[in-house]
């Protein structure tokens, strides 16, 4: 199937109103947060994105992003591969609904000076989400020692701040 290029931005209540619908990609080389936390230089985001108005009359746009990523084992130091998978429902606020009465199934989604949405960064949050805080192989796959050869390394790793845990935390308080 032809993929087709996602949009950087975007009017969510006029791509509603058309039920516009996306299924394509977006390039990694295009995220750069995301590219600070993982090990692959170039990799493509498969992203489906569809706009829709509810039952409610709420916008809706939701979809999915799929994606094969490398980051470090956080028990091992060696890469460590994860195919992450995250579905997403979000609605703007600001249009008649806010933040306090939206269902629970959808997020609040940011619009910009435009009233537009950029699907680049639902992309990015999604997949930054969607990696654990954490990553470690499984049990038998990781190469741990009880003795690590290069210790320093660890440290070195340990003191950056974690960039998953503050954009949870971000997403908690919104
Ligand atoms: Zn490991």
């Amino acid at each position: 199937m032809q993929k087709v290029k996602i949009p950087i931005t975007l009017d969510p209540c006029r791509a509603a109103q058309r039920r516009a619908s996306y299924d394509g990609v977006v390039m990694l080389e295009e995220l750069s947060r995301l590219q600070q936390v993982v090990r692959d230089q170039s990799s493509e985001i498969a992203v489906d994105i569809h706009f829709n108005i509810d039952e409610q009359g709420l916008v809706v746009v939701q979809g999915k992003v799929r994606a094969h990523l490398t980051v470090v084992c956080q028990r091992c130091n060696d890469e460590l591969g994860l195919d992450l998978e995250q579905d997403f429902a979000y609605s703007p606020v600001g249009l008649g609904a806010e933040s306090d009465d939206l269902p629970e199934r959808y997020d609040v989604l940011e619009l910009d000076e435009e009233g537009e949405v950029n699907l680049r960064q639902i992309v990015e949050d999604e997949l930054l989400l969607a990696i654990p805080i954490v990553p470690t192989h499984d049990e038998a796959q990781c190469s741990y020692s009880d003795e690590p050869k290069s210790f320093g390394e660890i440290e070195a790793e340990d003191s950056k701040p974690n960039p998953f845990e503050i954009l949870k935390q971000l997403k908690k308080d919104s």
